[in-house]
């Protein structure tokens, strides 16, 4: 796959949603361009923060975690587009957001690592396993160009 197709998985967390940033948020992914291949609002089960945050088991943070991301409902997409792991990771800023460089969400938005207002894959195997668990094939909406895209096209 050419790696202007990468795909990541992003998630507005229940904090954001509640605080009216959904907009404002996806205004900046928009901004940069990224292609909204997947877009819907959901109410995180416990078993489903579960497996999204496995990793994160047995961390003095977990229930926490999981009661959080489970408190409220989220939005999640799936962008596709140059490089979008890392680059939305940028646009997102450091977990905590004191670490954050001024600019970047959580930054802007947000004040401490609980509330953090976004998630984003931190690897194209974690984005691989975060949209099969978010989202079933035919949710995906590849088939449309962006600007960036049509533009690419039409230079060979
Ligand atoms: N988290 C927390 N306390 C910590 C570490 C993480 O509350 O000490 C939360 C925080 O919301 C973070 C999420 O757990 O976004 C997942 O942690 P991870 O280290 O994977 O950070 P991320 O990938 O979200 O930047
Ligand atoms: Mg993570």
């Amino acid at each position: 796959m050419h790696s202007s197709e990468e795909r990541t998985f992003v998630a507005i967390k229940p904090d954001a949603v509640k605080r009216g940033l959904i907009g404002r948020i996806i205004k900046r992914i928009e901004n940069k361009g990224y292609k909204i291949i997947a877009l819907k609002m959901l109410n995180v089960t416990k078993e489903l923060a579960e497996q999204h945050y496995a990793e994160h088991l047995g961390k003095p943070f977990y229930n926490r975690l999981i009661t959080y991301i489970s408190s409220g409902p989220i939005i999640a997409m799936v962008l596709q587009g140059d490089n979008t792991v890392v680059g939305m990771r940028k646009l997102m800023g450091s977990t905590m957001p004191t670490d954050a460089e001024v600019g970047t969400l959580r930054a802007d938005f947000a004040q401490t690592m609980e509330f953090n207002v976004i998630h984003g894959s931190d690897s194209v195997e974690s984005a691989k396993r975060e949209i099969n668990l978010y989202f079933s094939p035919e949710e995906l909406c590849p088939d449309w160009k962006t600007m960036l895209e049509l533009v690419m096209e039409s230079e060979g």
